[in-house]
C-alpha cells in the first residue's frame, strides 16, 4: 500500500491536466491511467481545436505530450485500471491489482466510452467489420465498402476521415438532419465518396464470419431494405465510464456523475471531464475542468491541514 495526497483516476486530457497542477504543486500525486492509457484522443486522428496547434496535432501525439508533462512534475502514472474504489472514509482508497493505494483527496476523470446499438453482431463481428474507430480500423478496409451509423461530429469525422481508405462511405442516420457543426457537414455534404441515406436505422448486420451488409430501416415508411458493404462503424455516442462509482458517490440518470463544480457528492472526491460533462465533451473543456478540479483538491488539502493543525492545538 502507498499514501498519496491526490489520486487521479483517468488519464485524458483531465486527468494528465489534474496531474499537471498538482505535481506543480508538489503533493503527492498518483495517476492510475487505465490499460489504454490516454483516454479517447488516442483513437483520434488530426485535433484542430485545441488551441496552440495551428497545424492540428495528433490525438495520441497530443496525450503523450501531456503525459510527459505531467511525469515531468513528478506523478506517478500506473497503467492499470482501478478495480474498486471506498469513499466511505478518509483516507479515501482505491485498489489496483492487488494493491490498495490511499489517497487524501480523488479526481474522478474516467471519460465515457462509446455507445452500441445493442445488435447481437456488434459483439461477434466486432474486430471482423464491426468496429467504433475509424482511426484504428479504417486502414483495413482499403477499396471497401462501409457504413457508417450516427449523424454527430464523431460519425463525420469518421465518415470523412475513412474516405481515404474506403471505395464508398454510405452514412446511415436516423433523422434527416445532422448533429454534426457546420463545418465537418460542409465537408461531408461536399465529399464525393460520402453517401447519406436519410431517416434510416441499422436492423441487422448481415454475414457470419464477416460483415457482408447491413439491413436498414426507413423509419418513416417502416421500408427495409440492404445495404452491401464490408464494414459498419458505429458513431452514436458515448456512455460515462463510472461502473466503479455505483453506490460510493452520487450519479445522474444516465450514470453521470453530479458535480456541483468539481465537486461530488463526497467531501474530497473531486471529478472533471466527460464523466460529468454531457454536452461539451471537448478535449481543451476537459482540461479546463482537470486543472479546476486539481485546485480545489489542492485547496481542500490545505483545509484539512488546517483542520488537523487546530485540533491538535487544542
Ligand atoms: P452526439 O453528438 O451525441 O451524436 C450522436 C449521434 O448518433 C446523433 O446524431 C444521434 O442521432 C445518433 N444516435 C444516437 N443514438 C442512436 C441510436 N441508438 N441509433 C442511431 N443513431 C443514434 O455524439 P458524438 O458525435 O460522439 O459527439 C459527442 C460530443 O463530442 C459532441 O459534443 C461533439 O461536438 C463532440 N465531438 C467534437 C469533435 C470535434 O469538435 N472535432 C469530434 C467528435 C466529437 P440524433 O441526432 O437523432 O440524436
Amino acid at each position: 500500500m502507498a499514501e498519496y495526497d491526490v489520486i487521479i483516476i483517468g488519464s485524458g486530457p483531465a486527468g494528465l491536466t489534474a496531474a499537471i497542477y498538482a505535481g506543480r504543486a508538489l503533493v503527492k500525486t498518483l495517476v492510475v491511467g487505465g490499460r489504454t492509457s490516454g483516454g479517447q484522443l488516442m483513437l483520434t486522428g488530426d485535433v484542430e481545436n485545441f488551441p496552440g496547434f495551428a497545424n492540428a496535432v495528433p490525438g495520441p501525439v497530443l496525450m503523450m505530450e501531456m503525459r510527459k508533462q505531467a511525469e515531468r512534475f513528478g506523478a506517478e502514472i500506473v497503467d492499470d485500471e482501478a478495480e474498486l474504489v471506498d469513499f466511505s472514509r478518509t483516507p479515501f482508497r482505491v485498489k489496483i491489482g492487488n494493491q490498495t493505494h490511499t489517497g487524501k483527496a480523488v479526481i474522478i476523470a474516467t471519460g465515457s466510452s462509446a455507445k452500441w446499438l445493442g445488435l447481437r453482431a456488434e459483439s461477434h463481428l466486432r474486430g471482423k467489420g464491426v468496429s467504433s474507430c475509424a482511426t484504428c480500423d479504417g486502414y483495413f478496409f482499403r477499396g471497401k465498402r462501409i457504413v457508417v451509423v450516427g449523424g454527430g461530429d464523431t460519425a463525420i469525422e469518421e465518415a470523412l476521415f475513412l474516405t481515404k481508405y474506403a471505395s464508398e462511405v454510405i452514412l446511415v442516420h436516423r433523422r434527416g438532419e445532422l448533429r454534426a457543426s457546420k463545418i465537418l457537414q460542409r465537408r461531408a455534404l461536399g465529399n464525393d465518396k460520402i453517401r447519406f441515406v436519410w431517416n434510416s436505422v441499422i436492423e441487422e448486420v448481415l454475414g457470419e464470419k464477416s460483415v457482408e451488409g447491413v439491413m436498414v430501416k426507413e423509419v418513416r415508411t417502416g421500408q427495409l431494405s440492404i445495404i452491401p458493404c464490408d464494414g459498419l462503424f458505429v458513431a452514436i455516442g458515448h456512455q460515462p465510464n463510472t461502473k466503479l462509482f455505483e453506490g460510493q458517490i452520487e450519479l445522474d440518470e444516465k450514470g453521470y456523475v453530479l458535480a456541483r463544480g468539481t465537486k461530488t457528492s463526497v467531501s474530497g472526491v473531486f471529478v472533471a471531464g466527460d464523466v460529468q460533462d454531457y454536452k461539451y465533451r471537448q478535449a481543451i473543456t476537459a482540461a479546463g475542468e482537470g486543472c479546476k478540479a486539481a485546485m480545489d483538491a489542492l485547496a481542500y488539502l490545505e483545509e484539512q491541514k488546517e483542520v488537523t493543525v487546530s485540533a491538535q492545538e487544542n
